[in-house]
Order: structure tokens, then sequence, then C-alpha cells
């Protein structure tokens, strides 16, 4: 799953090249660069192998969802309708420019639930932020048309799923803006950084003043740039973006590898019977970096999990459920509203809300999920072995069950 599984020579060399010259910031010192300018050739590749107009590199993947709901005119008091289940990034961004995060709940796709988003929409609803989660797609279809409706912006995260697809566009380019993490863990790495991507010339153009404090970049005189308006400083550096292009070319390498080991590890707990997967609103889309898959029951899955610890094959697998990071149900520091500095009225009550709301629709989901991380150097061997005793775990601990605790979710849910 993480480029730096498979980092080397290439990335050495890209980095290599950026300190020949020691110019390691992205803009200026022409004559000094000699011609060296990374992270211009990672957002031309960017555009070029995902057919979109425009790419803006930013510090990260957090300050790239900053950065776009900016570019898109979003601020104080404007409500934007996320997943309960995405990375805490997704509702930083959105009180960092002022606004108001109204979390709507997931379906078996592990993304938003669209009859969930129709209800949380309000008069003060601007923009709709699907996150494409654990390497799969949003059910884009349905969330354009209620976007269109409503006439609101469509923002897509797409931080976890850079190369994955739906219906033929790739995830990131659909929306008014989307966005992708180079952070360490995800599939491509610059060590730390992030991208937002655009067809609208006029949104690329706030991108590329708002990540350089507002400067408008024309002519060569960097001084005496003027500010069409206020910025912030979120740019890359050349030695990230130097490391991202070596990564970015090593981009179809890891898909294809991602695909091969995700086809075993599914084939070999298909054969499990009540094991089900992710629902996907384009199979042909995955970026395959993880395999999720539900048990029947919490009180399983909980077992499983139990099972899987005790027998020290647990690592690289996530609970999400009792995860601190990526679920509403242990963001306590959201719910209580844990800042260091007042935030406006209008937020401070909207926290409120999603501290008492009723989640239970996603908690259905996620308490039954289990996501298996799928590794780029697993050998033939190690990936054969771990599927067989995945496997062998979950059968212990179905054969164990009581036939109800088989069906009491199914039973709870009638
Ligand atoms: C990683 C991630 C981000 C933020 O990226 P950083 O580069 O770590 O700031 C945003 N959204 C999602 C869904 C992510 O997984």
């Amino acid at each position: 799953m993480p480029g730096f599984e498979l980092f080397g020579e290439e990335e050495r060399k890209e980095v290599n090249e950026v300190l020949s010259t020691g110019i390691l910031m992205r803009y200026g010192f022409d004559a000094a660069r000699k011609g060296i300018w990374k992270s211009r050739e990672l957002e031309q590749a960017l555009c070029d192998r995902f057919h979109c107009g425009y790419a803006q590199l930013t510090s990260s993947g957090t300050s790239a969802l900053t950065t776009a709901l900016a570019a898109l005119g979003i601020g104080a008091g404007d409500e934007v309708i996320m997943p309960s289940f995405t990375f805490v990034a997704s509702f930083e961004a959105v009180l960092s420019v002022g606004a108001i995060p109204v979390l709507a709940d997931v379906n078996d796709s592990l993304t938003l639930d669209p009859e969930s988003v129709r209800k949380a929409i309000s008069p003060a609803t601007r923009c709709i932020m699907p996150v494409h989660m654990c390497g799969s797609m949003a059910d884009m279809d349905a969330i354009q048309s209620i976007c269109r409706e409503h006439k609101l912006l469509l923002l897509e995260d797409a931080c976890q799923s850079i190369g994955g697809s739906y219906k033929g566009k790739y995830l990131g380019t659909i929306g008014d803006a989307g966005t992708y993490s180079f952070d360490f863990v995800k599939t491509v790495t610059c060590a730390e950084g992030g991208a937002v991507i655009t067809n609208n010339k006029t949104t690329y153009l706030n991108c590329d003043g708002y990540t350089d404090h507002g400067h408008d970049h024309q002519g060569n005189d960097r001084g005496a740039e003027l500010h069409p308006f206020i910025g912030y400083n979120y740019r890359i550096s050349e030695l990230h973006a130097a490391v991202g292009l070596a990564q970015f070319r090593k981009l179809d390498t890891f898909l294809s590898i991602q695909k091969k080991n995700h086809q075993y590890l599914q084939a070999a707990l298909s054969k499990v019977p009540g094991i089900t997967f992710r629902t996907l609103p384009d199979p042909a889309g995955d970026s395959h970096t993880f395999l999720s898959w539900f048990m029947p029951s919490r009180e399983l899955t909980g077992a499983v999990v139990a099972e899987m610890k005790a027998q020290q094959i647990f690592a690289g697998n996530f609970y999400w459920f009792d995860h601190n990071w990526h679920y509403i149900r242990k963001w306590d520091h959201l719910k209580t509203e844990k800042t260091l500095g007042r935030l406006t009225a209008a937020q401070s009550a909207a926290l409120k809300k999603i501290g008492t709301r009723d989640f239970s629709k996603s908690d259905d989901v996620m308490s039954r999920c289990i996501s298996t991380a799928i590794s780029l150097t697993w050998t033939g061997d190690q990936l054969q072995e771990k599927a067989a005793k995945m496997v062998a775990a979950i059968n212990k601990v179905m054969a164990n069950a009581s036939p109800q605790a088989h069906h009491s979710q199914q039973a709870s849910l009638a």
C-alpha cells in the first residue's frame, strides 16, 4: 500500500538533482536552478496521468483540502457535508476556513450514504465532500445529482485513493476540485505533500495564489508581485516534490501489485461462509490499497479481532470502529470542542450537535468492518501464509460462535 515500501535509487536521483543546485524552493532563482523545476514537473505529470486541467502541489493533504475549500470560496458559516468515516484532516480543513463540518452516515461502500447526505442538507449547505476511503470510490452519480439538484459544490477527498477511478474518470477529477495526499503512508509519498486538482482555471489560480501568500506569480520579480487576495504559505519544497516525482512514476507498478495481492486475498476470504465485502460503486476503479470485509455481527467482528491479535496476525489490519483517527465514535476532541483558541459561535454550536447526533447507521457498518492493508512487498509465500492464517482464525471464531451470533446484526436490523 504505501509507496515508501518501494523506495530507492529513483527517488535518490531526483533529490540529488535538486541538491546539486541547492535551490530547494519551488519559485524563483531562475538562473541558479539550471532548469530544474521538480514541483512544476510533478504538477504536469499529475495533469497528464489523470487527464485533468490543473494541479497545484501543497505542503500536505490537509493543506490541499484547506486550499481547495478556500479556492472554491467556502468560508465563515458555510456548511460542508462530510462522512462519519474519514481521517481527522477532513473536519480540520473545514474548521480552518471558518466553515462548519456536518457529518453524514456511511453505508457499506465505506463512503457517504447519499440518503444521509440528503437529510443533512440545510439552507447553509455549500459543499459536499465525499471521501474516497481506503482506496475506493464513493457513489459519485448519486452525489453529483444531489449537488446539481441543490446547486452545491463538490470537493472530492481522494487522499487515500490516487489512481482509483469511477466510470472511467479518475478519482479527484470528477468534482469542482479534488485532493491527494503524499504523506508518508499514502500510495505515493513525498514524505509530506499534497495536491489540489481541478478542471476550472479560476479555481486553479486561486489555489496557486492561496498556497503562496496570495502572490499573483506574474512577471519574474517575486518582490514586485501583487496580491489579488489574502493567502497563506502551504508551499511544497523542491526536495519533497523530487521524491514525489520518482514515486509518482511508479504508480502503475504499485497499482498492479496491489491488484494482484488484493485478488488473491479476496479469493481466499470469499471461501469463508458469512464474510461479505465492501460494496464498490464501480468495481473496475478500485485502487486496491485495502481489502475491506465484513463479519455478520459486531460480536463476531470483535471476536475475530481478538483471535487475530492473540495469534499475532492482526498487524496490517484495521478495525476502524475502535480506531482513534478515522471514525466519529472516537473523535472526542471534536465532539467536546477541544480547541486551543475559540471557534466561531456557529462552529461551536455545530460541534455540540455532532456530539449528540445518532450515528447508529454508520455504527452498523463500521462495527462489522475490518480492512486489510495490501502490501507492495509481500512475496507469494508470505501472501499465501497470511491468507491461510486469516481464514483459519476466522473459521475458528465462526465455529465457536452460537448460531444466533451469526445473525444478531440482521435480527437487530429487521
Ligand atoms: C491522509 C489523509 C488526508 C490528509 O493528508 P496529510 O497529507 O496527512 O495531511 C486527508 N484526508 C484523508 C482521507 C487522508 O487519508
